[in-house]
Parts: C-alpha cells; sequence; structure tokens
C-alpha cells in the first residue's frame, strides 16, 4: 500500500490503515508504546526536539506515537486536519471549551447533552465569570434569538441523549460563523461513519471514544478534531499544559476498535432499525424514536445530514416507571446498564439514572419521562433480541 492515495480511501479502508507507522521491525499490528518519555543520542538533538526544529516525540503528556496513530486515523476518518485524543470523553468536551473562553465571554448551548456536559456549561463555566444560554436545539429560531454579541462558543449534541433529537448543523454553523463563534459538536451518536459536521460547517467536533470507537467495553476515551491552526493555536497549550491525554495502552486499544468499527456499526444498525419496527407495533409501547424511521420527528433534517440511521433506539412504555422497571428487569440477553455504543445490547432508565440530576421540569422539557428507556443495540443476533423484547414485554404486563 503507498502512502500517497490512503487520504482517498474509503472509510472502511481508513479505519484498518489510516495513521499506521511501523518500526524498523516491520509489526503488522500497531505498536504499542508503553513509554512516558524518550531519549535523545546527544544534548544537541535533545535541544533540536524543543526548539521544533526536530519534529520527534519528547514526552507523552505533549504526543506519543500510539495515540499519534489513533489520532492520525479519527481525522482520516473525519476529515479534520489535527486532533488530540484525551482520556475520556469528558476530558474532550471539557478541553474544547474551557481552552477557549474567557471572563465575559457567552456560550450557547442545547439543552439536550450528556448530564456531564451539562455540568461543565451550567456550574463550571459560571465559576470563572463566563455567562451561558441553554434552548431547544432542535428550534433553529432558539438559536438565533439567544446569540449574543459576546458569544464565543456553541455547543450541540446531535442525536441527542437520551430522546435521539436531531438538530440542523448546517444552519446553526452557519450562524455561528456569521457571529464569529466556534460551533462544537459532540458526535458520539452518529458515530464517525454516519454525520460529518466539519463537512457541514462545524469547527469542532467531540467524540467519547469509549462508546462505538472501543466498542467492545474496554476503555475510556476521546479525541477533539478540528483544523491545525485551531488545535495549535487555541488547543494544544491547554493540552500540553493540564495534562487530559489519552494513554498509550487505551490509545492502542482505541486503534484495535477502529479497525471494527465500520462492520460492528452496520450490523447493530440493521438490528437497531430491525427491532424499532417490532417495538413500534407493540400495544405496550406509547412512543419509539428512532432516527431512520418515517416517523422520527427530524426525518428531513436525518435525511439531509446524516448517512446512516442509528445503533440507538429511544423507546417509551406505557405505564410509567412501573412498567419500565419491570421490563428491563425481565430482560435476559439485554443487560441493563448505563453505558452504550457496545457490543452488548444494553438498556438504561435515563429519569433515575444518567438523568437522575435534572430538575423534574427540566427532565420534562427533554421528554424523560417515567416511561422512557434507551436502548444501545449490540451485536447478538436480532432475532433473540425481539425475542427477548417479547418475552419482557409479556412478563411486565404481569
Ligand atoms: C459518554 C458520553 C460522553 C462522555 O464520555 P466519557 O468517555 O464517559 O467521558 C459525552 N457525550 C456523549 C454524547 C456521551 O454519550
Amino acid at each position: 500500500m503507498t502512502k500517497t492515495h490512503i487520504r482517498t480511501l474509503r472509510p472502511a479502508t481508513q479505519l484498518v490503515h489510516s495513521g499506521t507507522t511501523r518500526t524498523p521491525y516491520g509489526e503488522t499490528s500497531e505498536a504499542l508504546f508503553l513509554t512516558q518519555g524518550f531519549v535523545y543520542d546527544t544534548a544537541e538533538a535533545c535541544e533540536a526536539r524543543f526548539t521544533g526544529e526536530d519534529p520527534g516525540f519528547i514526552y507523552s503528556r505533549y504526543a506519543n506515537p500510539t495515540t499519534d496513530m489513533f489520532e492520525k486515523r479519527m481525522c482520516a476518518i473525519e476529515g479534520a486536519e489535527e486532533a488530540r485524543a484525551t482520556a475520556s470523553g469528558m476530558a474532550a468536551v471539557a478541553a474544547a471549551i474551557l481552552c477557549q473562553v474567557r471572563t465575559g465571554d457567552h456560550v450557547l448551548a442545547a439543552k439536550a447533552m450528556f448530564g456531564s456536559c451539562r455540568y461543565i456549561i451550567e456550574t463550571l463555566l459560571p465559576k470563572y465569570g463566563v455567562e451561558f444560554t441553554l434552548i431547544d436545539g432542535v428550534n433553529f429560531e432558539n438559536w438565533e434569538n439567544a446569540v449574543r454579541p459576546n458569544t464565543k462558543v456553541m455547543f450541540l449534541e446531535s442525536p441527542t441523549n437520551p430522546t435521539l433529537e436531531v438538530m440542523d448543523i448546517a444552519r446553526i454553523a452557519g450562524l455561528a460563523n456569521s457571529i464569529g463563534a466556534k460551533l462544537i459538536v459532540d458526535n458520539v451518536f452518529a458515530t464517525p461513519l454516519y454525520q460529518h459536521p466539519l463537512e457541514l460547517g462545524a469547527h469542532i467536533v467531540v467524540y467519547s471514544a469509549t462508546k462505538h470507537i472501543d466498542g467492545q467495553g474496554r476503555c475510556l476515551g476521546g479525541v477533539v478534531l478540528s483544523d491545525r491552526e485551531w488545535i495549535t493555536e487555541v488547543l494544544q497549550d491547554y493540552f500540553r499544559h493540564t495534562g487530559p491525554g489519552l494513554s498509550p495502552f487505551n490509545a492502542w486499544t482505541m486503534l484495535k476498535g477502529l479497525e471494527t468499527l465500520a462492520v460492528r456499526v452496520e450490523a447493530q444498525t440493521r438490528s437497531a432499525a430491525k427491532i424499532a419496527d417490532f417495538l413500534a407495533e407493540q400495544n405496550a409501547i406509547a412512543r419509539v424514536i428512532y432516527p431512520g424511521r418515517k416517523d422520527h420527528p427530524q426525518a428531513d433534517i436525518i435525511a439531509k445530514q446524516m448517512t446512516g440511521g442509528s445503533t440507538m433506539i429511544a423507546l417509551e412504555l406505557k405505564g410509567g416507571k412501573k412498567a419500565a422497571f419491570a421490563f428491563e428487569n425481565a430482560l435476559e440477553v439485554i443487560s441493563i446498564s448505563n453505558n452504550l455504543g457496545d457490543a452488548k445490547s444494553l438498556i438504561t432508565h435515563p429519569a433515575t439514572s444518567t438523568h437522575k440530576n435534572l430538575s423534574d421540569e427540566a427532565k420534562a422539557e427533554l421528554g424523560i419521562t417515567d416511561g422512557l428507556l434507551r436502548l444501545s443495540i449490540g451485536l447478538e443476533d436480532a432475532d433473540d433480541l425481539i425475542d427477548d423484547i417479547g418475552f419482557a414485554l409479556k412478563a411486565a404486563q404481569g
């Protein structure tokens, strides 16, 4: 394989090959450089590293060869110029926001987001004198009405957790550009396969690699991707001096995860689509939200900006918390867990787990009812999952 055309390869091939560098041993698999530092042949060579004249590695808090391969592979699949890998998805979100705001700035965000992201914006930012506004981001007018002259950052997650709402990234990115703000998109639920926020005009993309990128429940990780100028001039010093970097071991695990990302996510999506259709026909179920079904409330935006459905399904049982808990407890193949994107199918009741810290009012605004469940479809045979769900629905009705 020559290196000259590797950037134009199709996604499944990029996920296997992009970013790979080999040692003189010519190993097949990506080498794991489990090292903190690097040695220099001479004092002059050390000096050249530090002046930047020689672009080699200095210290793994800054960069590491294994982590570098993961960042380059993510850049290839995302269409980004540069990336920095982080110890978790939250380290990625925190770094992407905190490296670029100062006292007096305003952050505008869609309120349907991962709970810890909400903590950063609602609780942490005001401690440093940064203002914020949270809006219902599905309605574009809310973004237009809430921008201020000091809006520096806009933040959204699409599809959202847990109700899988979808926002018009291109329009919101256009608004951000028109006022000189940076739009950050948390692209976890879409995966790098189904949505490319940078192509839609967003400035920065963040992932929790803990989810589909690992995909087998092993390591935490995250990544921030953008253009070279923003990464080197805005993020880089924050990143080097606050130390949120991904460990080389976890980066190696993520590289192996990326190799199989396309086959896993495509199989999980096929099963999820089949299961969503099955759920929609069940009497015990009041509502099914699945990006990929024609009855999704933002089906038009999905058709425009996403190239696939989802491995996630939101469903609402008739009979509230009692019915939801009875259903969860009767499942045998699907496990109760707040994680997602795993090879194992997982289900969670957001109102009492991932979103329990929200006020009743905030839950109601986000559609997080007592009967709502979030289902992450894994790699089991879809018919076994359908049998499990069918049995549990009957058991829950008693
Ligand atoms: C899980 C998740 C995060 C946080 O990622 P961690 O790796 O758990 O820190 C952020 N955003 C979304 C959408 C997530 O699903």
